[in-house]
């Protein structure tokens, strides 16, 4: 269920936001001053958050502002007064969106639940995107650092996951053992380069069907590695 946070110090706006919002199966909580909005906004995790402008303490704005340092979750202002518009927007003070009083009730639930569908798309396409790398047979979650050959999972050392992992972001580029050595041990490349060859050949044979003909990393003779797609 998706936890909404409404500051809002008049009691029947207030209300209101809340009968419509928990009737759409949302879970909304309350705060009626700036600073307890913002403490509650910033300490707990909400999903979205509704100020408005002019508030007891801690104005509107500014705790729009705080919020927006913190977190990437849609913020909706609500402000009694046209001209805060122009402050929402010319201040950058970080708002998705705005909408002056009175307002109806549906249309605010309405564009609660379009930012809330639209950042729910934006953080899965992130998600997918950088946590795992899927190449032919070979799963490689980075988040939990476990690697899955055609379904199986195998175990890696800190160093040969995150040396299969640099190699298979970049497909196809040919790498030096000193520019692997360097990316992934973190050093200049004065050290022992031979480590990356045996590194390789840890890797191959937890991830190659055949080691004497490899898949996907393969041998640049003369030049380096590179994982082929
Ligand atoms: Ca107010």
């Amino acid at each position: 269920m998706n936890k909404i946070l409404i500051v809002e110090d008049e009691d029947a706006i207030a209300d209101i936001e809340k009968d419509y919002l928990e009737l759409s199966g949302f879970q909304v909580t309350i705060c009626k001053d700036g600073t307890s909005g913002l403490a509650e906004a910033l300490n707990e995790n909400y999903d979205l958050c509704i100020f408005d402008v002019m508030l007891p303490g801690i104005d509107g704005f500014e705790i729009c502002k705080r919020v927006r340092e913190e977190k990437d979750i849609p913020i909706i202002m609500l402000s009694a007064k046209k001209e805060d518009i122009d402050k929402i927007r010319g201040l950058g003070v970080g708002a998705d969106d705005y909408m002056t009083k009175p307002f109806s009730p549906s249309e605010l639930v309405a564009r609660v639940k379009a930012h809330l569908s639209r950042y729910e798309r934006l953080v899965n396409t992130i998600a997918i995107d950088n946590e795992i790398i899927e190449i032919r047979g070979i799963k490689i979650d980075k988040t939990a650092r476990r690697v899955f050959v055609n379904g199986e999972e195998k175990l890696f050392t800190t160093k040969e996951f995150d040396l299969l992992t640099f190699l298979a972001e970049h497909p196809n580029h040919v790498y030096t053992k000193e520019e692997l050595f360097k990316e992934i041990w973190d050093m200049d490349s004065i050290g022992d380069i031979a480590t990356v060859t045996v590194h390789i050949k840890k890797i191959r044979e937890k991830i190659e069907m055949d080691t004497g003909r490899p898949q996907y990393i393969e041998t640049i003779w003369g030049v380096g590695y590179r994982f082929k797609v």
